[in-house]
């Protein structure tokens, strides 16, 4: 089996020095599946391409540590040796270990680059075909071909194999291409892996920061990398869930319009929708894109933001911070001048206290900003005293027995003077083809509301507690069905301004 990645970076040759391997040489490696080699069958300025070539002993396989089995002739006659799998993935980690880290002392500045890259896998072993294929490498941004292979050229008869020749090309760093390969291509294949231990679960993690998360097919992902092994890929699922706090994106907007739906995913700009209740819509830095640009988490952020610096607010709290992506907002505006975010998840903290960089800030800073560990549905003293809350996306996560404990601990013991819930609008969700019928666009998601059900419950809610109530719309919104996110700005009655006071 052969892996090979190309570049027309200039100079090319560069790759040999971000893959630690010298274009000049073909050198070889011993595995414990057996050896490898890397050569370069073109090195020159304009293009250079590298080759990873497996030579998996079979019978050594069988005889040495037992990962392998299968039935009696299998365990002798099989397609090991010839395709891509599991030993590729262990065999990109040992030889091209340190590109796949993206480190590389001699070209610091190429390694840390988008640069084009094409990688040219044969053969994938492919469960699921080319549209299996497509799903999983083009939401990453890879330009996709593939050449399906005949079961046997002699005997076209017999049809298609499940054996296909495929490239992928994508401008992006070296880093990054090669953990994509590391982690799919054992998902393609319909054979136990050769590795899967409990540090599987860790190795998925690592090698898929920052992308696997958010990915739309990331459940059939870990599922698959992990297969036979349920119990870690419930465990791994349950992490990446926790990550990937901005979940509702999971259900990519980009996949819309629907049927029905002709208008651009983002195209009702957050500050139309901010101008129904006269909100000064100001984006804040990171968010300042085209709304076309903005995800639907962005521009939730957005709308909460606006709606809380027109509010005057000074002390804001975020119940259901997440790993912070609010809170950071919230830090880099002077506005704010005490900030607590607080989560029942330790680990969202751990990752929001990291991605604040909290151990880095200056002491002034530092002192505006508290991590709290608590629950939403415990009368919690800390929450006391602040100008407003912003609760985004965390109501449907509670089970609905327990929302009358939330809505006395933000409204009548936290109780700020201005209180802004998010939460989806499950109308919208038809909207979503990816998303199978009747499903929440969450796993962990008790609960998604109509517009009347989450107005009905705000009403009433701002009734028993003296808060008024408006509603606004976020996302594109749908002539019928309405946004895809809808928001409730509470505000206590007889407040006028949230700072005085
Ligand atoms: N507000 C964040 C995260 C939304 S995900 C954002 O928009 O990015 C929902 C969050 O609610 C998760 O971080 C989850 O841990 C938290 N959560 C769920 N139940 C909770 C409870 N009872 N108390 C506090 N936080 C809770």
């Amino acid at each position: 089996m052969l892996l090979t990645i190309s570049t027309t970076h200039a100079p090319a040759t560069d790759l040999g020095y971000l893959l630690h391997k010298h274009p000049g040489r073909c050198q070889s490696f011993d595995l414990s599946f057996g050896r490898a080699h890397v050569f370069y069958p073109r090195a020159a300025e304009e293009d250079c391409s590298a080759c990873l070539l497996l030579d998996v002993d079979p019978v050594g396989l069988v005889r040495g540590k037992g990962n392998f089995r299968g039935g009696l002739l299998d365990q002798y006659v099989n397609d090991r040796p010839f395709v891509a799998s599991s030993f590729m993935s262990v065999a990109i980690a040992q030889v091209f270990g340190s590109a796949l880290q993206g480190n590389c002392k001699d070209r610091p500045d190429v390694a840390a680059a988008a640069i084009p890259l094409v990688a040219s896998i044969d053969v994938l072993p492919v469960r699921g075909g080319e549209e299996f294929l497509r799903k999983l490498f083009e939401p990453l941004g890879y330009t996709v071909s593939v050449v399906r292979h005949p079961l046997d050229e002699q005997f076209p008869e017999w049809g298609e194999s499940a054996y296909y020749s495929v490239t992928i090309e994508k401008t992006t760093r070296l880093s990054e291409l090669l953990a994509h390969l590391y982690v799919l291509i054992p998902v393609f294949d319909h054979q136990k892996h050769y590795f899967v231990g409990a540090d599987e679960v860790e190795k998925l993690l690592a090698k898929g920061e920052g992308w696997l998360a958010g990915h739309p097919a990331r459940d059939t992902i870990v599922r698959r990398y992990l297969k036979w092994k349920p119990t870690l890929a419930s465990d791994a699922l349950a992490r990446l869930i926790e990550e990937d706090a901005v979940e509702p994106d999971a259900v990519d907007p980009q996949s819309e319009p629907g049927e029905g739906f002709d208008g651009v995913p983002g195209a009702t700009p957050q500050q139309s929708s901010l101008d129904a209740t006269g909100a000064l819509p100001q984006a804040p830095s990171e968010l300042e894109q085209s709304p076309q640009q903005l995800t639907l988490h962005q521009q939730r952020l957005g709308a909460v933001l606006s709606v809380l610096r027109a509010s005057g607010a000074r002390k804001v709290l975020d119940l259901g911070c997440g790993e912070g992506k609010l809170l950071r907002e919230l830090l880099a505006d002077r506005q704010f001048e005490e900030i607590a975010g607080l989560d029942v998840s330790v680990r969202s903290l751990e990752i929001a206290h990291r991605r604040l960089r909290l151990d880095n800030l200056s002491p002034a800073v530092r002192d505006k900003i508290k991590l709290i560990h608590g629950s939403l549905t415990y009368r919690d003293r800390r929450l006391e005293g602040f100008d407003a809350a912003a609760i985004v996306e965390v109501i449907e996560h509670l089970d609905p027995p327990r929302l009358t404990a939330f809505q006395r601990v933000v409204f009548e013991c936290a109780k700020p003077k201005i209180v802004i819930v998010t939460t989806p609008n499950r109308e919208y969700n038809v909207l979503w083809e990816s998303l199978p019928a009747g499903s929440v666009r969450h796993a962990d998601h008790r609960f998604e509301w109509t517009r009347a059900e989450f107005q009905d419950w705000a009403c009433a809610v701002a009734e028993r507690h003296g808060y008024t109530v408006k509603f606004l719309p976020i996302g594109p919104e749908d002539p019928t069905l309405g946004p895809p996110t809808q928001l409730g700005l509470f505000e206590k009655a007889g407040a006028k301004e949230a700072s005085s006071g």
